[in-house]
């Protein structure tokens, strides 16, 4: 149990001691020789409010970041509210501050703790004083009124703001208490639903494109489209100049690192090029706190191997996770005073840690009356202590990469990037889970980068897709590698444009429909069906009635499991579209009819030749093209059907000598593998519980036992088996180059170390 102590001993202890005046190096920092963002991987951050200099009780939270086994911590320091006394009179002071310096106390207390210390900033707004004062640092609207937020005002990226005032804030802070780094919350400034037309925003505009900023967002626009870029790399330029201002007065490794989303939507609408941020940082802060209704826990891995993927798998990436009642949907109330039910805001980090993610608690506020969130965190942190050197620095064992690119967010999603990126990327990524089968996200510019690594790459509706990334998925499948795409897959340029063609037609051997072209909104669902080819279904069996030949040959790998059904439900339109010699089509569209009332239910049109899916062997490679974007009708249905004939598509391209695991048991479990050094890692997350698909989770349902295959590599012999959670003991028999065990129940995860 923590032990209070008082707050009083503490400050005065504090006081004593004076202002912190040296860059205190963390114990594990003098130990390693390291820089402390290789070595601090769980951290904390008590986001403190401006209530809180009256209450905030530094000694008892000196305990919780013992019993939590923290080696960061996160303190507020500066931007919207300073809890230090700043010599810029216009940074608002905490309510309730008193001019005390909570921050430099709170820093004093983690030096001594042994504590790394990312000072936090949010820097994006200001109260009016601040606006009155320097009026020509805020974002205006077109009419000139300045844009606010509640009492606020937005301040804007292209000010000297951002430029000179920022620089100087972090300066001085850093001149006062050596932080190792820092944080920023809100550092990307305005939103990309808002144009700024300030002075700063219009001359710059125009001395670099030589035309008006655009009037109104219209992605059909050029100019719009170059306002989008341009905003992209002012927040670069500010991520380095905030570098070399921390770096200049704190030394080389003091990194200045805003605040990242694990959602590629949320980080286009602030302009945030995920790529792009991971190539100039050695260390990643994601925000991505809990998971949203419409997808799962599974989101989370999903974010921390996309992230792992650029950034390399030796940095760490913290990410901070509420222990408060976070919404499950954007937009919702978020309970930031009451307890997250503990088992939602423990799988949430199981799944991050799955996907390679640090844990970081993070409360809202330094005093709570709900103090069960104060149990939250230990078991994970004090779990992922002990376990800490296999969860760092290894690299995912998968041979299917789901592609993936912010540009394809921008240009093809445009405003409605949710259905249109996100629905068929989380639809195929959730029938990889379910079937179990591991993967990574890649970025498509990623390509190619490690020649064979991928045995499938999926393409879920890229339809932005430049000549250039194009050229890279040719080399793959010229390498031999198998390529899975769907629906508008490179039918439009880098900046949207549509072409005449698919520019992979030659791969798909599948031209695109003149329906396609119309850059179809993702539709609601209809009552449209798919055929089963009869020649690829092989037997049949149930009443006559039929006009369908008997069938002959071998049924085709795609459709196992579908023996006894000829149709499969479908849901999307589709137009006809051209094919070229030598494809296999084993599925057939099924053009709507009426679902109600049920005595006009019947197929008007039971047959056309307009393709569901095409299939394609090019040398060794194998290529699928899906007209029916499946994936995203199971993002958006959930049809086993749909799941099931994404997973047969996958099995079928990637041939025999892609499989890395198999695992038999019930459940939802989402799987990942990982290689390092002398061993192999296996995470499993017990998915099947009684909220898997709405949040929160109250109860865990333990599934087993469970009959595990693993592949062996690396030099592995594959004679041991460890578990790392219930710490069973598991006999494993290695033969034919796979090693395999049994594992007896889990009930949130377990992690199975193979030698
Ligand atoms: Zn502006």
């Amino acid at each position: 149990m923590l032990t209070r102590r008082s707050f009083l001993e503490l400050t005065t202890a504090a006081a004593a001691a004076g202002a912190v005046n040296a860059q205190t190096a963390t114990k594990s920092q003098v130990a390693s020789g390291t820089p402390w963002y290789r070595t601090a991987v769980r951290w904390g951050q008590t986001n403190i409010t401006e209530r809180d200099p009256t209450r905030y009780d530094i000694g008892w939270w000196r305990e919780y970041w013992k019993s939590t086994a923290i080696q960061g911590v996160i303190i507020n320091a500066g931007g919207i509210v300073a809890y230090y006394p700043s010599k810029f009179p216009l940074q608002h002071r905490a309510e309730f501050l008193n001019g005390r310096d909570l921050y430099g106390e709170l820093v004093q207390a983690a030096r001594q703790e042994g504590l790394a210390v990312i000072a936090r900033m949010d820097s994006n707004r200001t109260a009016e004083d601040f606006f009155k004062a320097h009026p020509d640092w805020f974002a205006r609207k077109a009419s000139g009124e300045p844009y606010r937020v509640e009492d606020k005002y937005v301040t804007c990226v292209n000010s000297d703001y951002y430029q000179q005032y920022l620089p100087s804030v972090l300066t001085e802070i850093i001149e006062r208490s050596h932080p190792d780094g820092f944080a920023d919350n809100s550092w990307a400034g305005l939103s990309r639903a808002n144009i700024c037309y300030c002075e700063n925003c219009s001359k710059k505009f125009q001395d670099k494109y030589a035309k008006p900023l655009p009037r109104k967002k219209d992605w059909d626009d050029q100019t719009y489209r170059l306002w989008n870029e341009w905003n992209y790399d002012r927040r670069l330029e500010i991520w380095d100049l905030n570098n070399r201002t921390t770096k200049g007065a704190g030394g080389p490794n003091c990194l200045w690192l805003g605040m990242n989303s694990g959602s590629i939507t949320a980080e286009a609408n602030s302009f945030r090029d995920l790529r792009r941020i991971c190539e100039r940082s050695d260390m990643l802060l994601l925000d991505h706190q809990s998971r949203t209704e419409s997808t799962g826990f599974q989101q989370n891995s999903d974010a921390g191997k996309l992230v792992h993927e650029m950034i390399g798998w030796d940095k760490v990436v913290p990410e901070s996770m509420a222990l408060y009642q976070a919404p499950s949907f954007p937009g919702e109330v978020s309970f930031r005073l009451s307890s997250k039910p503990p088992l939602e805001a423990r799988m949430w980090m199981y799944e991050g840690i799955a996907g390679g993610i640090q844990p970081w608690w993070h409360h809202v506020g330094a005093y709570h009356e709900d103090r069960r969130m104060y149990n939250t965190a230990q078991p994970v942190f004090q779990w992922h202590k002990e376990n800490e050197k296999y969860l760092l620095n290894r690299t995912p064992v998968a041979k299917v990469g789901v592609v993936w690119s912010q540009r394809n967010t921008d240009y093809f999603g445009r405003d409605a990037a949710r259905t249109l990126v996100d629905l068929p990327y989380f639809g195929f990524t959730e029938a990889l889970l379910r079937a179990r089968i591991p993967y990574v996200p890649v970025h498509v510019d990623d390509v190619g980068k490690e020649p064979g690594k991928f045995a499938v790459l999926v393409l879920p509706n890229i339809g932005v897709l430049s000549d250039a990334q194009c050229a890279l998925l040719r080399k793959h499948v010229e390498g031999g590698g198998s390529l899975i795409a769907t629906g508008a897959t490179s039918l439009f340029d880098e900046w949207g444009n549509t072409r005449e063609d698919f520019a992979l037609a030659d791969l798909f051997g599948a031209h695109a429909s003149e329906l396609m072209k119309k850059r179809m909104p993702a539709a609601a669902s209809v009552h449209t069906y798919l055929r089963i080819t009869p020649e690829l279904r092989g037997k049949v069996w149930g009443p006559k009635g039929g006009d369908e030949p008997a069938p002959s040959g071998e049924r085709h790998p795609v459709l196992k499991g579908f023996d006894e059904t000829d149709i499969l439900p479908f849901g999307g339109e589709l137009g006809p579209l051209k094919l070229d010699s030598g494809v296999t089509v084993p599925l057939t569209f099924i053009p709507a009819f009426p679902g109600f009332p049920p005595e006009v239910s019947w197929m008007r049109q039971p047959k056309t030749d307009i393709p569901g899916l095409v299939l394609k062997d090019k040398g060794k490679a194998k290529i699928a093209y899906f007209p029916a974007e499946i994936d995203s009708r199971y993002g958006k249905d959930r049809l086993p059907d749909h799941a099931n004939l994404l997973a047969n598509t996958i099995r079928w391209a990637g041939g025999d000598g892609s499989s890395v695991l198999d695992v038999q048991g019930p459940g939802l479990l989402d799987c990942h593998l990982y290689s390092q050094r002398d061993c192999l890692i296996l995470h499993i997350i017990n998915l099947s519980n009684e909220a898997a698909w709405k949040a929160p989770v109250e109860e865990l349902i333990p599934v087993g036992p469970l009959r595990v295959s693993v592949k062996l590599a690396g030099g592995v012999a594959g004679h041991l088996a460890q578990s790392l959670v219930s710490n069973a003991q598991m006999s494993a028999t290695a033969s034919d180059g796979w090693t395999r065990f049994q594992i007896p129940s889990i009930r949130d995860h377990e992690v199975i170390v193979i030698r």
